[in-house]
Order: C-alpha cells, then sequence, then structure tokens
C-alpha cells in the first residue's frame, strides 16, 4: 500500500556514516528517518574493514581525508572512552627494510608533521626488535596513537543514541527513485511500495553512492563522481606470530592501499591486507591463489612466515573515485545546490580512513544541514 509522509531529513544508508550523521542531527533536528537497504545495520563495507583509528600521516595536508582523519582520531577514542566502545590504543609500528624504504619513511614524516600529526617517533633496528622480536626492520617509525575499534559496538551505540532521540531507521528499505520538484524531494522505496516527501536528503550510500546520486538527476560522469569498486583481500595466519603493534610497511605509491600490512583485532587474531585489485562486480570471495603474493609481500618484514600456516580470510571493496595508477581523489562531501539540488548532500568515495573519520564527518554533514535550512 502506497502512502506520503513528510519527512524534515531523510539519510541514505545506516554504515558508519549515516550513523554518525543520524546521532549528530539528532541533537539539533526532529523528524529524521535512516532508511537502509539491508535487514540491519552495517553489512556493507563497515563490517569489511581493518577497523583500524588511523593517526592522518599518509594523506595530503589541507584535503578532507586528513582533517578528518586527525580530528576523527581524537573523537574516536574520546567516544571510546564515554561509552565504554572496545578499543585499543596499540600503537602501529612502519617499518622499512632497506634503504629506498627509510627514504620513503623520512618522506612519510615530513608528511604527517604537514598533517599536524606530531606524535611519532623514529625507531633504530635495535629498539624495533625490542618491540616486536619477530619484525625485520633496518628503521621504523612509531605511531602511538593509531589503535583498532569493535566497529559493531561503534554502530550500535550511533543507532541507539540516535534513537533514543527520537530518530526513525527503517530496514528493508531501498531507495529506488528520487524525484526533486524544487521544494524537496520525493523518494520511492522498493520500487514505490513505500513514498515519501523530504526536504533535506543526505547520501550515505557507500558503494552504491554514485548511483543514488544519479538518480537524483546528477551526472556522475561529468562531476568524476562515478565510483571504481577496488577489492582489499585478507589473509590470516595460523600458528598467529605474536605481535603486539600493528605493522605497517613504508607505503607503496600506487595510492591504492597502505600496503600488506599485520592488523590485530581485539581477540589479538593477526589479518595480514588487504592487497587492492579494481573489480567490475560486488563479490566478496577471497583468491586463494594471491597466497603466494601475500607470502612475498609479508616475508619482508617477518621473515618466520611458512607459506603453508596462510589461510584466506575476508574481503572488502574500497568505493574509490580514483581508477588504477590515476592521481589522489579526497572525499566528496557537498551540498548540491550549485547543480540546482539544495538540500542533496553527497558523500561519495567514503573509502579508508572514512571509519576514523566517521565522527568528524558527521559534524560538518551536520553543519551543511543548518546551512541549508537556513
Ligand atoms: C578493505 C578495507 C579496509 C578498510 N580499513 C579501514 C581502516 O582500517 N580504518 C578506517 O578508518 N577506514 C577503513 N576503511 C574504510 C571504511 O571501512 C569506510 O570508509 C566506511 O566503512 C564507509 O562507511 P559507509 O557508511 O560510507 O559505507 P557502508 O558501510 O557501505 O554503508 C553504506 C550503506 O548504504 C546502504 N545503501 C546503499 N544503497 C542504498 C539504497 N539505494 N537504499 C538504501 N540503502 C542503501 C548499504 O546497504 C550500506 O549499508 C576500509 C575499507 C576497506 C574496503
Amino acid at each position: 500500500m502506497e502512502t506520503t509522509d513528510s519527512f524534515q531529513i531523510v539519510v541514505i544508508g545506516a554504515g558508519v556514516i549515516g550513523l554518525t550523521v543520524a546521532e549528530e542531527l539528532a541533537a539539533s533536528f526532529r523528524n529524521v528517518l535512516v532508511v537502509e537497504k539491508n535487514t540491519g545495520f552495517g553489512q556493507e563495507t563497515s563490517s569489511r574493514n581493518s577497523e583500524v583509528i588511523h593517526a592522518g600521516i599518509y594523506y595530503p595536508a589541507g584535503s578532507l581525508k586528513s582533517i578528518f582523519c586527525t580530528e576523527g582520531n581524537r573523537l574516536l577514542y574520546e567516544i571510546c572512552n564515554k561509552r565504554q566502545i572496545p578499543n585499543k590504543r596499540l600503537g602501529k609500528l612502519i617499518v622499512a627494510t632497506n634503504e629506498e624504504e627509510c627514504r620513503a619513511l623520512k618522506e612519510l614524516r615530513e608528511q604527517a608533521y604537514q598533517n599536524g600529526v606530531m606524535d611519532l617517533a623514529r625507531l633504530g633496528k635495535k629498539q624495533v626488535s625490542v618491540l616486536e622480536p619477530e619484525i625485520k626492520a633496518v628503521e621504523a617509525l612509531f605511531s602511538p596513537s593509531t589503535g583498532i575499534i569493535d566497529t559493531h559496538s561503534l554502530m550500535r551505540s550511533f543507532l541507539l543514541t540516535a534513537e533514543e532521540r527520537g530518530i526513525t531507521a527503517a530496514f528493508r528499505s531501498c531507495v529506488t527513485a528520487v524525484r526533486f520538484d524544487g521544494n524537496g524531494y520525493d523518494v520511492d522505496i522498493n520500487g514505490g511500495e513505500y513514498r515519501f516527501r523530504t526536504r533535506i536528503l543526505i547520501n550515505c550510500a557507500g558503494l552504491h553512492s554514485d548511483k543514488v546520486a544519479a538518480l537524483a538527476g546528477i551526472d556522475i560522469d561529468e562531476l568524476g563522481y562515478r565510483l571504481k569498486y577496488c577489492k582489499g583481500s585478507y589473509f590470516t595466519l595460523s600458528p598467529a606470530p605474536r605481535l603486539r603493534h600493528l605493522v605497517y610497511p613504508a607505503p607503496v605509491k600506487n595510492n591504492e592501499g597502505l600496503g600488506i600490512h599485520a592488523t590485530l583485532d581485539l581477540n589479538n587474531r593477526v589479518r595480514f591486507g588487504p592487497d587492492s585489485e579494481y573489480v567490475k562486480e560486488l563479490e566478496y570471495s577471497v583468491d586463494e591463489s594471491q597466497k603466494s603474493y601475500f607470502y612475498q609481500a609479508i616475508k619482508k618484514y617477518l621473515p618466520s612466515i611458512a607459506p603453508e600456516a596462510l589461510y584466506p580470510d575476508m574481503s572488502g571493496i574500497r568505493p574509490k573515485l580514483q581508477g588504477p595508477g590515476e592521481p589522489f581523489r579526497d572525499f566528496v562531501i557537498r551540498e548540491e545546490k550549485y547543480l540546482g539540488y539544495p538540500g542533496l548532500i553527497n558523500l561519495i568515495g567514503i573509502e579508508s580512513p572514512g571509519l576514523t573519520s566517521c565522527i568528524a564527518i558527521g559534524k560538518h554533514v551536520s553543519s551543511l544541514v543548518e546551512k541549508a535550512l537556513q
């Protein structure tokens, strides 16, 4: 049966970004709805990642990725402490195994300073072996503010707080059409099963955010909004090495990932990854034939690794704006009034460090909504 309800604000997507946006909005606005096509929250990219709270080291100074990551790091630890969300400030080693990688670490340190990340320490070979006896490195950078978080608990906390503040979340509700008539947006759910109207429409649809923008009438090719899917797979190691910190290789220059690194989860399980492979489909199987590639990449800094101890684990898909080999692209977070769509706020290309940045992004979007409603 078709009904037409009216909302002030609708958020599309209940991943970590849509949920943090909802919680922030709930503090200042009434009559807010979150719509999510899946049966529950956080079933896509937000549950398929490394769960690392990044420090903000890598991104070009002044970019949204840099600004929101450094601010988001602080805000995430703050909320974890306040709400008892499981997390560990483990610290991370970025290791160099040869001269060229030492040069890369030097550049990285300068980049980090430009981004306001002042707590990096340079460690020599001996200091690395004291911290991590199994790791081989000639030099390393230590980032004490990098950590890990239980993303599921974080998302649940955002949702519960938003609901306590009066927000409604509707699951099994896929946005299938959007029409703008000059005053607001008419939105169809599940092909017209349900229809509503809203003044503000916030697109937090992750891997589908380009298609949602296109539904509203935006030319995603002209604006460079079309997403490219970049799969990242993980392998696990059994028996697990005894690592106490996150361990990353010196960064690779292809802009597609941070290299095959060792991440720990809150149960001390070690995973290696993610690699990066551009794909056409959203398909999450892990290709076992990549084992030798992982082995070669990990062996450089963890020489004791045995190839037969590596097992395929999980994968996630990055919603990237840049294609293979293309230069850096920043998050797109924009109210599209200059395109003739006032009140439509697009969040596109929210790849890493999207999890770390989430609260900072939520606050920014809330300020965009405030301006749009003035
Ligand atoms: C391999 C990998 C590793 C990563 N590691 C890290 C890390 O360590 N640290 C970090 O900070 N970041 C990391 N990230 C990035 C981080 O995971 C993402 O930035 C973040 O999860 C994005 O959240 P989201 O809410 O935008 O997207 P999603 O979690 O994908 O949520 C989008 C939601 O929108 C819904 N949706 C889509 N279309 C519609 C529609 N038409 N109607 C209704 N609902 C719709 C989807 O069902 C989905 O639930 C990683 C990403 C990947 C892929």
